[in-house]
């Protein structure tokens, strides 16, 4: 389970760490970290395969410095993944976006907006 969010989230951090902080071969201890804390909360995300984005998932398991620092990440490195791995790019935001519907339809219901 979520094994396609980590190697995404994997590519992501090894992006923004060398384009940041030029980091060559490896990551940086700071980014090393964070990718360690990013796969653990996937592992014990409880909603697996249904999650919705961590973005948009309405639990925020991420401490509120280690989801400042994945958010830079997703903006630094969100719009190059597009380039490098565009087949797995198009397919994880396709399936957010399916998440995302159900989510937002359930809040949607819930209290009025727009
Ligand atoms: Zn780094």
């Amino acid at each position: 389970m979520n094994a396609d969010e980590k190697k995404i989230v994997t590519r992501m951090v090894s992006i923004y760490c060398r384009l940041v902080h030029g980091s060559k071969t490896q990551l940086c201890d700071e980014c090393d970290a964070l990718l360690t804390y990013a796969h653990l909360r996937l592992e014990r995300c409880p909603f697996e395969e249904e999650k919705p984005t961590c973005a948009s998932c309405p639990v925020h398991c991420y401490k509120p410095d280690m989801r400042q620092k994945i958010k830079e990440v997703m903006r630094t490195a969100g719009p190059r993944m597009l380039f490098l791995h565009p087949i797995d790019t198009i397919k994880h935001f396709h399936k957010e976006r399916q998440r995302d519907r159900h989510f937002v339809a359930k809040e949607k219901s819930s209290k009025k907006t727009e």
